[in-house]
């Protein structure tokens, strides 16, 4: 009996221990089980934060503006590919770095800041510096720095802004000209006199519509709107310009000459653009001339080019100004211009016309001696 209790209690003791131990070993898979799963959740979490950032990161490094963030104590974290050149020592880049670093303490404040750098190069540049608090639930992450390159924006602005002032001067003087000559015109009652007023009423009506038409061909020909191309042949380009300058050319009794290829020349290309253009070169050479002085035009073939060639004896252009005669407005003597007609929009629109036919507009001039324009456009471009 005290056997068979003792071999009892021995086995509910066996029971007890396997039972306990039992429960510890589920508890044990158990956890381990959790934490398993918990170190995967873990990575996984790890592994998209990791793939954020990298998305991010990337992200940033693709944007065409310098991007600066810092640390709330002002130390750079990340800085993308537009903003690495200006960490360079170099002074232009030093100037830009230090702004980036006070625009970054001052953002860290609290408030948005910005400031622009002139950096005088070359090349001459301005950047646009601005920076901002990054800041969210009233916990403080630092700053991030923007900088972003305003020069061509800048320069587009500035042009447009002289576009318009040139404009209103241009138009300015032939408009006060007319309300005056038209004031005078009305107290008038001496018939000759009024004749004469007519004639100059008229004369500044057209002046005013050639600045017009100047305006009107030159918007057309940089937009390159409604342009055709077509094989056209050179030699009847030419003589289209010919015979619309001729009537300035007669009155200013100078010659025209012109020296044409046996063979003639086709491009491909807008007979009216190509026809303005030489039309402005040669209005050019006769008004720059005085009479008696030749004016020739040469069409050849060089190389890969079919060039025209308009050249005069007139007074020439002082080398310091021959850069810039092509631009728009771009007069060299305005008390002279004034009194020929022209607003600086000619050589401009033959610039357009060349650049529109893949080619390009050259001059050689010397004062006293006479100028040389050649118009060269790529043979490639032939029909
Ligand atoms: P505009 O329409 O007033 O004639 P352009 O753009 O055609 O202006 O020419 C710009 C400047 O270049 C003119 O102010 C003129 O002084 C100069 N220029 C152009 N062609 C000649 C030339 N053949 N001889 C001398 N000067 C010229």
């Amino acid at each position: 009996m005290i056997v068979t209790l003792v071999v009892l209690a021995a086995v509910a003791g066996l029971i007890l221990v396997g039972a306990v131990a039992w429960r510890e070993h589920r508890h044990f898979v158990v956890a381990e089980s959790n934490r398993r799963r918990d170190d995967e959740l873990r990575r996984r979490q790890e592994g998209k934060v990791v793939e954020d950032e990298t998305r991010l990161r990337l992200s940033l490094d693709a944007i065409s503006q310098g991007v600066v963030i810092a640390d709330p104590a002002g130390t750079v974290l990340y800085r993308n590919p537009f903003a690495l050149p200006y960490t360079e020592a170099r002074h232009g880049e030093a100037l830009v770095e230090a702004a980036v670093s006070e625009l970054l303490a001052e953002a860290v404040q609290g408030k948005a800041v910005e400031r622009e750098v002139e950096l005088f190069g070359p090349p001459r540049q301005t950047l646009f510096v601005s920076a901002l608090p990054l800041r969210l639930d009233g916990r403080d992450y630092g700053s991030v720095a923007l900088i972003d390159d305003i020069t061509e924006p800048q320069r587009l602005d500035a042009m447009r802004r002289d576009f318009v002032a040139n404009i209103s001067h241009e138009l300015r003087t032939p408009m006060g000209a007319l309300s005056l000559l038209a004031e005078t015109l009305v107290g008038e009652t001496e018939p000759e006199v009024a004749s004469r007023l007519a004639a100059r009423v008229q004369a500044e009506a057209i002046r005013l519509s050639d600045i017009m038409d100047d305006l009107l061909e030159l918007s057309r020909i940089e937009s390159n709107e409604a342009s055709e191309r077509a094989p056209v042949s050179v030699q009847h380009v030419i003589s289209d310009a010919l015979s619309r300058v001729s009537p300035i050319a007669e009155e200013k009794q100078v010659p025209i000459e012109t020296a044409l290829p046996a063979l003639d020349l086709v491009v491909n290309a807008d007979r009216r653009q190509l026809t303005s253009a030489v039309y402005n070169l040669l209005e050019n050479a006769v008004k720059h001339s005085e009479a008696d002085r030749l004016v020739r035009v040469t069409t050849r073939l060089e190389g890969d080019c079919v060039e025209v060639e308009v050249s005069d004896q007139g007074h020439g252009i002082p080398l310091r100004h021959q850069e810039r005669i092509f631009e728009r407005f771009y007069q060299v003597d305005r008390s002279r211009e004034s009194t020929e007609g022209g607003v600086g929009l000619g050589l401009a629109i033959v610039r357009h016309v060349a650049n529109n036919h893949g080619g390009e507009v050259r001059v050689e001039s010397a004062e006293g001696e006479g100028s040389s324009f050649t118009l060269a456009l790529l043979v490639g471009a032939q029909a």
